[in-house]
């Protein structure tokens, strides 16, 4: 019987997402017997002809990793969407728009300018930015266009699963493909992850205090982190109460709060307004006494780039999407 077709394809992200699917270690092995795999453009050399042979639909799944920037990475994503069977959004980045996706505080322009005209380090002296053609030596050069807009797969095409992480877990990698190829999977556009989340299974939970009262609000590097203690309990924002679980509380294991890669749990629809609305009801005084404005201003001060903070991966999908466009 024929094996299964599989594709992996990556779009904007830093590539944590292909070696997470190589650090299933000697479990790949298992998952090559069992599948075809049909495109891996990082791994194997398969062109997009190849793809665009297939049938429709003859792919069994495509897991596709990073957010979507460019005009490149849109036809992709369409393309093995119509190849496809299911498609899985793989990552941070592909489920929410991930780290790529605080490029939405800014737009083209202003990217452009900075990457290419105003670091310090660069030698550019013409100010040259990317075309989308230019003619070298008589020949007509090509390269996508660059949205304006950073989005998540699923604001570009139809999404079947979401497999969350920044990068997903090995053990929750070969579970999605065993429930895959076991036909054995929840309902369409399940996040293939517990829907709780992560204080309830974070190793540090017994220390969370009820009622966890901020005075001054840290940052990581700002003080030597009692490993066996909450991080709300010190000062420091943890994303946990506003984060999904499944991870094997990675961060947390390392002795660093949660930046919320997993995402919300199913019914928050905006996990930075979730972490906010938390912090905003725990800030305050141990006796519970009022705080004055100066008081509630001196904490705010403390947070540093809230906006980037509290979206640290989930601005495109979020109720703010992206800074207005001028
Ligand atoms: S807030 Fe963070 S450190 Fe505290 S229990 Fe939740 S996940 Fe653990
Ligand atoms: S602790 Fe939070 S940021 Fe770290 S891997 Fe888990 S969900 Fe992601």
């Amino acid at each position: 019987m024929a094996k299964p077709k599989v594709a992996f394809y990556w779009c904007a992200s830093c590539g944590g997402c292909e070696e997470a699917v190589v650090d299933l270690a000697e479990d790949l092995l298992k998952v090559v017997e069992a599948v075809d795999i049909v495109f891996w453009p990082v791994a194997m050399d398969f062109k997009k002809t190849d793809v665009e042979a297939l049938a429709d639909a003859e792919i069994a799944v495509s897991f596709i990793n990073g957010a979507i920037r460019t005009s490149e990475q849109e036809e992709m994503a369409k393309l093995l969407r119509r190849k496809s069977g299911l498609v899985v959004a793989f990552g941070s980045c592909a489920h929410l728009g991930g780290v790529p996706g605080l490029a939405n505080f800014h737009n083209r322009e202003t990217i452009f300018e900075r990457i290419y005209r105003d670091i310090p380090s660069n030698d550019n002296p013409q100010g040259t930015v990317p075309q989308t053609t230019s003619t070298v030596d008589g020949n007509e050069l090509t390269l996508p266009e660059f949205w304006d807009t950073v989005r998540a797969l699923d604001q570009v095409i139809e999404v079947d699963y979401y497999l969350p992480g920044c990068a997903p877990p090995p053990d929750l990698i070969l579970e999605a493909i065993t429930a895959i190829l076991e036909g054995n999977l929840p309902e369409k556009g399940a996040v293939l992850a517990p829907d709780k989340s992560l204080c309830d299974t974070c190793p540090l939970a017994d220390s969370k205090p009820d009622k966890v009262s901020m005075k001054d609000i840290k940052r990581p590097h700002e003080i030597l982190a009692d490993p066996e203690k909450c991080y709300l309990a010190q000062g420091l924002i943890c994303h946990g109460p506003a984060t999904r679980s499944g991870c094997g509380e990675r961060c947390i294991n390392a002795n660093m709060p949660c930046r919320g890669c997993f995402g919300p749990t199913k019914g928050v629809k905006d996990q930075g307004a979730k972490i906010l609305s938390f912090l905003a009801s725990i800030m305050g005084l141990e006796n519970e006494e009022k705080m004055t404005d100066e008081e509630v201003q001196r904490l705010i001060d403390q947070i540093e780039d809230p906006a980037g903070l509290f979206y640290s991966y989930s601005l495109p999908v979020s109720l703010l999407r992206r800074k207005k466009a001028v």
